[in-house]
């Protein structure tokens, strides 16, 4: 594991969905605030992100977590020029990309970088966004 990624403090400005940690998202949401981002890695050999339960591949139940180094490529994204939260109104065009961890899982999560700067494949890494006492959500940033 590499040093921890940062942590912007974003409580007072964040009108975003503020994710509420239950259940298997409890140890993934705790580790956002030390900023590290972390997957479950089941002994089947499956990767999976956001954490559940149980493990896609096998339906092992609760499958251990492991700390990503937090870098990755950008699979997919999609620019948003008309707002999917009314929180994000004052924030667009803002990015929304599936990223693809170097360790395999997938996640969907913001991407803070210029639209047009953007391409499918590129290299980025993870920074956190700190939205509530309870969890700072995944924001990537070009690497
Ligand atoms: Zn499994």
């Amino acid at each position: 594991m590499s040093e921890p990624a940062r942590v912007e403090d974003r409580r007072e400005e964040w009108n975003g969905p503020v994710p509420v940690p239950t259940g298997a998202t409890v140890p993934f949401w705790a580790a956002t605030l030390e900023g590290i981002l972390r997957y479950q890695a089941c002994d089947c050999g499956n990767r999976q992100l956001y954490p559940r339960a149980v493990c896609t591949g096998c339906g092992a139940e609760d499958p251990p977590f492991e700390a990503s180094e937090g870098v990755g490529t950008i699979y997919t994204y999609t620019v948003c020029h008309v707002p999917g939260e009314p929180g994000f109104a004052d924030r667009t065009p803002y990015v929304v990309g599936v990223i693809e961890l170097a360790e395999g899982p997938r996640l969907l999560a913001l991407i803070d970088a210029d639209p047009e700067r953007l391409e499918i494949g590129a290299s980025v890494e993870v920074t956190f966004w700190q939205v509530s006492d309870e969890a700072a959500v995944p924001v990537f940033v070009p690497a």
